[in-house]
Parts: C-alpha cells; sequence; structure tokens
C-alpha cells in the first residue's frame, strides 16, 4: 500500500472541555469534534456543525483596525462602518487572519489532529478521573469522524481510561461496531419518536437511531439515553410517551434523562454571522418538564430531569 492509500487517522477537533460533569459518570474530559449530519434547529453547538473549521469574529474585542482585511489573500475579508465581515464558503481557514489580528478578535474553531497526537494531550487528564470518570468522545456527532475516532478509542481503553460515547445513532451500525470494542457506554440522543417528524424537523431518518439503539442494547452496553425538551419540537406528552414506550419494549437504559433548555449558545449564533430561531425562547417551565418526567417515569423507572428551569 503506498502513503496515498493509507487511511486518514486525522480527526476535526473543536475543542476540549475539563472537568466535566455533565457527560457520563464522575469527572470527565469531553472532547467535541466538528461535523454532524443531523439540523436539529435548536442545536447548541452551531460551531459543530460543519467539518471544516469556522470562523468566529468577537465583535466586542475589535478595534476596527481592519490589518485583517489587509491579510486575507483571498479576499474574504472586508470592513465597514457595521464591523468586518467574512465570506465565509471562501475561507481556506489558513490562519492569517487569527494570527495577526492584535486583539484576537477573529478565531478558526476546528483544526484537523492526528489520533495519537490528541490521545497524548487526553491522557495528561487521568489525574482527575478516580474511579468513575474518564473520556467522552462528543459532537457534532463523534462516530463520522470514521476509523482516526475508532484508533483514538482504541488508544484510550488500552490506556486503561473509562470511554464514554455522546451519539445521536443515526448512522449505518457498522460506524458504531468498530467502535464497540473500546467502549464503557454510550451517551444516545433520542429526540423525536415520530419517523415523519423527525425526519422534517431534524433532517434525519429516526428509524436508524431506534434500530442503532435496539443493537447497542442487544451488546449489552451501559446506555443513558438524552431527551432535549424544545418547545413545539420535542416536549409534547405524546412524543415523551412514544420514547418511554420504544425504550421499554427495546430494553431500557440505564438512566433517562429530559434536558431542559436553555438560550446560553445566543453568542455562538452571532459570532458566526447566523440567525437562531431559538434565541428568544426562554428556559423550559418547571411545571411542564415535571409532568414530562412523570410521563417519562412511568415509562421508565428513575427517570429525571436536568437543567434551569423557569417557574
Ligand atoms: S484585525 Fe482584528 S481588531 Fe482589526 S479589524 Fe480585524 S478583527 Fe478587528
Ligand atoms: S483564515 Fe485565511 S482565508 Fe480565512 S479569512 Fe482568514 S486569512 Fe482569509
Amino acid at each position: 500500500m503506498s502513503c496515498g492509500d493509507m487511511p486518514s487517522m486525522t480527526v476535526t477537533l473543536l475543542d476540549i472541555q475539563r472537568m466535566s460533569t455533565e457527560d457520563g459518570p464522575g469527572l470527565r474530559t469531553t472532547v467535541f469534534f466538528k461535523g454532524c449530519n443531523l439540523r436539529c434547529p435548536w442545536c447548541h453547538n452551531p460551531e459543530s456543525i460543519g467539518r471544516k473549521p469556522d470562523l468566529n469574529w468577537l465583535s466586542v474585542k475589535c478595534m476596527g483596525c481592519g490589518i485583517c482585511a489587509t491579510v486575507c489573500e483571498r479576499g474574504v475579508i472586508t470592513r465597514d462602518s457595521n464591523g468586518v465581515h467574512f465570506d465565509r464558503p471562501r475561507c481556506i481557514a489558513c490562519g492569517h487572519c487569527t494570527d495577526e489580528c492584535p486583539q484576537g478578535a477573529i478565531e478558526l474553531k476546528g483544526r484537523p489532529i492526528e489520533a495519537e497526537t490528541l490521545f497524548r494531550e487526553l491522557i495528561k487528564d487521568r489525574a482527575y478521573f478516580g474511579g468513575e470518570g474518564g473520556i467522552t468522545l462528543s459532537g457534532g456527532e463523534v462516530m463520522l469522524q470514521g476509523e482516526a475516532v475508532v484508533m483514538l478509542a482504541k488508544l484510550l481503553k488500552e490506556a486503561g481510561i473509562h470511554v464514554a460515547v455522546d451519539t445521536a445513532g443515526c448512522y449505518d451500525f457498522k460506524l458504531l461496531e468498530a467502535m464497540l470494542p473500546y467502549m464503557d457506554m454510550a451517551l444516545y440522543d433520542i429526540k423525536i419518536f415520530d419517523p415523519a417528524r423527525h425526519l422534517e424537523i431534524t433532517g434525519g431518518d429516526n428509524r436508524l437511531i431506534l434500530e442503532n439503539y435496539r443493537k447497542l442494547r442487544d451488546a449489552g452496553m451501559r446506555l443513558w439515553v438524552r431527551t432535549p425538551v424544545i418547545e413545539g419540537a420535542t416536549d409534547s406528552a405524546e412524543n415523551i410517551r412514544a420514547i418511554g414506550g420504544f425504550l421499554r419494549e427495546a430494553g431500557l437504559p440505564e438512566r433517562w434523562e429530559l434536558c431542559s433548555f436553555n438560550n446560553l449558545c445566543r453568542d455562538k449564533y452571532t459570532r458566526l454571522d447566523l440567525d437562531w430561531a431559538y434565541k428568544n425562547t426562554g428556559l423550559t417551565e418547571k411545571k411542564h418538564i415535571e409532568e414530562l418526567a412523570a410521563i417519562a417515569r412511568s415509562c421508565v423507572p428513575g427517570a429525571m430531569y436536568s437543567g434551569t428551569t423557569k417557574e
């Protein structure tokens, strides 16, 4: 095999979040990768959707010097009295503007990195994992990172690290099958039960998601299911009852959590020049999520809700 035939062992890393307590058991390091095949309109990580690095402009830091526009050889950047503008599709993520901006007002979100290099970076955190914690591989959709992320999980597992995979499950099971020997658990999103509605709202086929849940369950995988509670999309009693009925029939997860909505990610959309349909949506009402959690508990004992709510 020539070098040109070698599979790429590079992942596209978005961010590393340390000392995380919400992405699996114990204290964890959560690794976010770029690239997702769903388009949930409430997404809290818009910078994780595209596979390519994204330009973030932090208007509060910008002093309007225009240096970025002069160093960009592609002519991506223009500046006027309203600030700096990017012709994003033409950006090749060379990083010249981020290097030259005196204010640090431009960031490139996402970078390719070898799985082994990332492993060496992550392993440094093992000091705080204790008996329960470890690494959570998250997205975007982590399984779209292909063989490289399987290799990363293998290296982590061989080093004795607990590996959780945070996935939406909307892909051919073959991708996940390769990961099974190297993962200890899945954090599994089930958002909308009705297939037509799921397709309409997220752009993805939930029959794959439900089928893959069954396969993980049959493989004896430890499962924590999460359902975001999103006004008008996932938050009907009917939807929660249907997901609960499915979980009972397919095999109960260890835990089912309803996650309340917040709009703390609003600025992320602004920095990417994107409008967000949920920018003015408030927190989930406590009474409403408690009612949904009661329905969830009638199907899955111990089902719970998490996140900040309003009275
Ligand atoms: S170089 Fe930085 S500070 Fe100057 S205009 Fe560009 S973003 Fe703003
Ligand atoms: S990253 Fe490179 S191509 Fe993209 S806007 Fe900056 S200087 Fe231009």
